[in-house]
């Protein structure tokens, strides 16, 4: 199915409309049975009255099919992040359109008020989205030309009042710098454009060699770094390693860059100093693969990003009390 704003926009007011893009989406081939997992054979089931209602009476557009194979009932949502949810499908692809196509994220509260959900649902159907934006676990290692960058993620002096910035700096003090703040390793690849960033413990070799080396085939690659002494190490171990020296306001030496890792952490400290303004630390992981999901998508239109999203939507149910358990 071409989808374009238009088809969409309809599918955001129109519930019918909503269940059958879902389906589309998600069963190209057509229907696949969650239970023995046949395919395009299930039959529809049409509601007895012409309409299906709910056990407490309201309409309900939800479809069901029957496995020819093995004779279970079954829709669309079974296994997916949508699984039962009591908010109307239009309102979550609505939500997920404002999420992949938003430069700098959405905030739950935006949310919200554009859909008319409380803010807990809210919040709920906004960590199920980044659910589906999660890397696969399965995703292969990075190869080619790696630029890789640290940034630090915490309180903003700047923006405080200045009773809480004189505690802060009382504190920081006491705690040395960067002792409030969390390190974030982004790994960008210079040929897709792909990032992958985490949140990690301290920005020593140790630590970063042994992120890099999860996620990078780094005898196959090149890296390209800022001076952080902290890579010379690790870069033995790549092909090539090459560095800018940022002290020095360079940007590019021999061909080496960290610009696109520079565009990247100013494009992240923007929108989570403006869009999310307190992101705890237990949830900014979370945010991080938000964020890599966009710009390693970025060069799709709005409406691919959004067919790619829903392809991610299967397999990953997310539930309330698995979020706040973490
Ligand atoms: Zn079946």
């Amino acid at each position: 199915m071409e989808m374009n704003l238009c088809s969409i926009a309809r599918q955001f007011s129109d519930e019918a409309a909503a269940w059958e893009a879902i389906e589309t989406m998600l069963w190209p081939e057509g229907p696949v049975c969650p239970h023995c997992g046949d395919v395009g054979r299930a039959y529809f089931i049409k509601a007895r009255s012409g309409q299906r209602t709910t056990k407490a009476g309201n309409v309900t557009y939800r479809r069901l099919w029957k496995c020819k194979a093995c004779r279970k009932p079954f829709s669309v949502l079974v296994g997916t992040i949508f699984e039962d949810t009591k908010v109307p499908l239009s309102k979550w692809l609505l939500a997920i359109f404002m999420m992949v196509s938003a430069k700098n994220g959405v905030a739950a509260f935006e949310l919200h008020r554009t859909l008319g959900v409380t803010n807990t649902t809210a919040w709920h159907m906004f960590h199920r989205i980044r659910e589906a934006m999660k890397q696969s676990p399965v995703a292969d290692m990075l190869r080619g030309t790696i630029v890789a960058d640290e940034t630090f993620h915490g309180p903003n002096p700047g923006r405080m009042n200045a009773k809480r910035r004189q505690m802060y700096e009382f504190g920081r003090e006491t705690s040395g710098t960067h002792a409030d703040k969390v390190p974030v390793l982004s790994l960008i690849s210079a040929e897709s454009g792909e990032v992958r960033s985490r949140v990690v413990a301290d920005v020593t070799g140790h630590t970063l060699r042994k992120a890099m080396a999860e996620q990078v085939d780094m005898a196959a690659s090149h890296l390209h770094t800022d001076e952080w002494r902290a890579y010379r190490a690790i870069g033995k171990e790549f092909i090539s390693h090459e560095t800018v020296n940022h002290r020095e306001g360079q940007y590019v030496h021999n061909g080496a860059s960290t610009n696109k890792a520079e565009s990247y952490f100013s494009q992240l400290k923007r929108s989570l100093d403006g869009t999310h303004h307190h992101v705890s630390t237990k949830h900014l992981n979370r945010y991080l693969e938000e964020f890599d999901y966009r710009y390693s998508t970025c060069k799709l239109s709005d409406s691919a990003r959004m067919e790619k999203l829903m392809s991610q939507t299967s397999g990953r149910r997310l539930t309330y009390r698995a979020l706040v358990d973490r």
